[in-house]
């Protein structure tokens, strides 16, 4: 005889909780009542579902599997970012980062193991893309970060930003589910506004996003205006230049009227000079946006430099005086490779957190 192999519980909607509930003799309600566990109160053991009979709980245990992701290893940083190796159940692994800071506590979350993209500068490009998250390893993901937030500093989780591994674009309907179980009243609750997706500019998922009114933020990895120099160091600009991401930007607004934030790393000698950030001015007048000047964090390869804090500076009040938003942002956890580019699965030993 043949294992039996059990349905991962969380892969059911609602609706077809109810109806696995139905269809063994019970009332519809019991598959509200499981839903709630499992994303309501981020339940994984069927032995503690404490409003369901014995007989209920067994049959379930029999019936169904959950797989909860597991805390591999935390890092503090000196600055207070916590970063973690979460494993899969198929023990593949992706990384998660909480940042705190005065007014908010952030959690920086994976949606793919490895990445397809290949983006020059980041040092996820530099795996293969495995495979794509499942809503509720993503999910997982924001229950572990939100509770070291309240362990760790007592403070609720403010913010979400998809800007860990992977591409959420191509990943999207895993993605849309996971942001469901996060923001829906039967979930976690938390506002979509305080939610980021940072995309690498795939233009066909941005209107898609546009037509199936996500309320969350939007965020472009767009780290240079100009075709040749983007497609150097981003390849997917190759099959989706400025002018398709542009327009696809152009139609998000139309339908959301969202500002979308550009994410701009200011690499030394290449896209930090004047020219520059007049391409990026152009750019800009498409949509309403805010520019952030991201701070290079460099991932081991020597390839890129950070640029210089003056040209920096010089850059961004140039935008600035032309009415655009423009902050400077610099990096977090970069002593634990907790910062944007560098989660590639890389251990500090002496930031390690033993816990019981
Ligand atoms: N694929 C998505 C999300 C992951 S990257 C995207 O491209 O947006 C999240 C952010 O980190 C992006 O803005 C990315 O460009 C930035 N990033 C990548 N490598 C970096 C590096 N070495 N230094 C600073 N930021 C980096």
């Amino acid at each position: 005889m043949g294992e039996v192999i059990k349905t991962d519980i969380r892969s059911l909607s609602l609706a077809e909780l109810k109806e696995v509930f139905v269809a063994h003799g019970e009332k519809a309600f019991r598959g509200q009542q499981v839903y709630e566990w499992l994303w309501k109160k981020s339940c994984t053991d069927f032995d503690a579902m404490s409003n369901l009979s014995n007989d209920l709980r067994n049959w379930l245990k029999q019936t169904f599997v959950i797989h909860p992701i597991q805390v591999e290893d935390k890092q503090i940083s000196n600055d207070g970012t916590i970063k973690s190796g979460f494993k899969l159940y198929d023990q593949k692994v992706v990384e998660g980062v909480l940042i705190p800071a005065d007014e908010r506590m952030t959690a920086c979350v994976s949606s793919q193991v490895g990445c397809s993209l290949t983006c020059k500068f980041c040092a996820t490009g530099t795996m293969d893309r495995e495979r794509n998250l499942n809503p509720d390893e993503i999910y997982d993901q924001v229950v572990h970060i939100k509770n070291w937030a309240q362990q760790h500093y007592q403070n609720p989780l403010t913010n979400i930003v998809f800007m860990g591994m992977g591409e959420p674009l191509l990943n999207y309907s895993n993605l849309i589910k996971g942001i469901e179980k996060i923001t829906s009243p039967e979930g976690l609750g938390m506002s979509g506004e305080r939610i980021t997706v940072s995309t690498a500019g795939i233009a066909k998922m941005i209107r898609k996003l546009a037509d199936d009114e996500v309320k969350v933020n939007l965020a472009l990895s767009l780290h240079a205006a100009n075709d040749a120099k983007r497609n150097l160091i981003m390849p997917i600009n190759e099959s989706n230049n400025l002018k398709a991401v542009g327009e696809a930007l152009q139609y998000y607004y139309r339908k959301t009227r969202r500002r979308v934030t550009y994410e701009y790393i200011a690499f030394k000698d290449f896209n930090e000079g004047m020219e520059d950030a007049k391409e990026l001015l152009q750019f800009c007048k498409l949509i309403p946006c805010k520019v952030n000047v991201i701070e290079y964090n460099p991932t081991g390869d020597g390839k890129f430099e950070k640029a210089d804090s003056d040209k920096i500076d010089k850059f961004c009040n140039y935008l600035e005086k032309n009415g655009i938003i423009a902050k400077v942002r610099r990096s977090r956890g970069k002593d634990i490779d907790a910062a944007c580019g560098q989660l590639a699965n890389k251990k500090h030993e002496n930031a390690l957190v033993k816990e019981a």
